[in-house]
């Protein structure tokens, strides 16, 4: 991994259904190199639902947008051949492409059919609620549209483990698919019982011919489309077992070091580390704890103990596999996680993320370009440009911790040679405070400014000591004044 490298969440979950995303972002790479991004985590690129699907209500994993099928051609995003000319943009500018794989669950399919299933108890999955009967289930997947091309494998209720919708008896609910060694996944979290069922049909990963399937598409992925690796979807409800051996098969698969990276929506440390032992650490995830952390500092405001930031977070326990991030497209306004932090707490988690020596940050399209319509956004482009740019020259070298007040953390990047300046941040909880930080007598005389707020400049006395405060936005980044920003 790069040093210092940025992700960039490359979509948000109310992007209009224009089909032109691709497009939009192609000509936005020049600038993503330019502010430091260095890798785009597209959203899912198969077809949906419909044009209007965000691309988790997935329908055929080998149409990227290039067949007649759910009424479109082109994706929410665009066509096949735009997303492969986004891939190729990207990688004449050296930067990655992560695609999204929404493998739990499909949707849409194209015909109904009759299997023996059992219907359980939406809230305990393990409690049946009836006897075994015949049920009718949208299962059928052949992809008519498509013809074969790419791949042949047609799907059928012996794939899925669990439908939400009994055809024959018009009635929702959630049943369980009955047969030969069939039943809910064991490597998944006993949340509702057991957490295996999410949504739509959701998939068997202990059938052979799914997991040969899925290993065919990622293959497909990384030689046509030259993907440099996965964000995995709702892994707290996929077998872990397949996850492992998933990741074992890319691994073996291929010598370009696919980076794999997955949502595990769980704050619990506990469960946490017995998935990442289960899956042999061989899957990043994001750092929820630490999201979760944001939230109770936005909400509590300036009764959080700052000195709790990290604790318990991903990135605390295992710097090396978390992905840290702010806000994503579940957890913005109106959607599943919601759970968005507050324009009071933004400025904070976007510089305690980015300025800091471990995790890799990923920056939300959302909070960055903004959004409008229904659940507003406001944009902090500006603000996140000027941490990019701080990580990018001076968050380097040593880290040293000043957490020595409920109210006001602050942190020192020595740097590395022939680096000129050292990098001094503040980070409070909404009150305004200063710290008296020493950096040495080698610095005695040194002016020091606050480069998200330029009035603010601090000249360090004979013993190197100075006076930084946290400023107006509540966290402050101090760098030498005779640097050329
Ligand atoms: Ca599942």
């Amino acid at each position: 991994m790069l040093e210092n490298a940025v992700m960039l969440q490359a979509f948000h979950w109310y992007l209009p259904a224009d089909s032109k995303h691709w497009t939009r972002l192609i000509n936005q790479v020049p600038h993503f190199k330019e502010v430091g991004i260095n890798s785009l985590w597209l959203p899912p690129f198969s077809k949906g639902q419909s044009v209007f699907d965000v691309g988790y209500g997935i329908y055929d994993l080998f149409d990227l947008g290039e067949f007649n099928q759910k009424g479109t051609i082109p994706t929410k995003y665009g066509t096949k051949a735009q997303l492969v000319d986004l891939i190729n943009t990207l990688h004449s500018n050296g930067m990655l492409v992560y695609a999204d794989l929404v493998m739990n669950h499909k949707a849409g399919a194209d015909y109904i059919e009759t299997f023996a299933a059992v219907e359980v108890n939406r809230h305990n999955r393990t409690e049946e609620v009836g006897p075994p009967h015949d049920i009718q289930g949208w299962t059928g997947f052949n992809f008519p549209g498509r013809n074969g091309k790419y791949d042949n494998f047609i799907w059928n209720h012996n794939h899925f483990v669990g439908v939400d919708y009994d055809v024959k008896a018009n009635k929702p609910g959630i049943y369980r698919v009955l047969g030969e060694g069939k039943g809910w996944a064991q490597g998944v979290t006993n949340e509702q019982g057991n957490d295996d069922y999410l949504m739509f049909a959701d998939i068997d990963h202990r059938h052979p011919e799914v997991i040969g399937n899925f290993f065919k598409w990622s293959d497909w992925l990384v030689d046509d489309l030259k993907v440099d690796g996965f964000r995995l979807d709702a892994l707290k409800h996929i077998d872990s077992l397949f996850i492992n051996q998933f990741a074992q098969h890319i691994k073996l698969k291929n010598d370009k070091n696919l980076y794999i990276f997955g949502e595990y929506w769980l704050g619990d440390e506990r469960r946490r580390e017995s998935y990442l032992n289960a899956v042999e650490y061989d899957v990043d995830l994001f750092d929820v704890a630490l999201h979760f952390n944001f939230q109770d500092a936005s909400l509590s405001g300036t009764d959080y103990d700052m000195r709790k930031i990290f604790h318990d977070t991903l990135v605390c326990e295992h710097p090396l596999l978390a992905v840290t991030f702010v806000d994503n497209h579940d957890t913005q306004p109106g959607q599943a996680l919601e759970s968005y932090i507050g324009n009071n707490f933004k400025k904070q988690s976007y510089t305690l993320i980015l300025l800091r020596k471990d995790g890799y940050p990923c920056v939300f399209y959302g909070d960055y370009y903004g959004v409008t319509g229904e659940y507003p956004m406001d944009s902090y482009k500006d603000f996140i440009d000027k941490l990019l740019f701080l990580r990018k020259r001076y968050a380097t070298g040593n880290q040293e911790d000043i957490f020595d007040d409920s109210n006001c953390i602050a942190w020192i990047r020595h740097g590395k040679e022939p680096q000129a300046s050292k990098l001094i941040v503040l980070v409070s909880n909404g009150t305004i405070a200063e710290k008296t930080i020493c950096l040495g007598t080698k610095e005695a005389g040194s002016t020091y400014y606050n480069y998200l707020d330029d009035s603010q400049t601090t000249t360090l006395d004979n013993e190197g000591v100075g006076v930084f405060s946290v400023g107006k936005s509540f966290c402050s980044a101090y760098i030498k004044k005779s640097m050329n920003a």
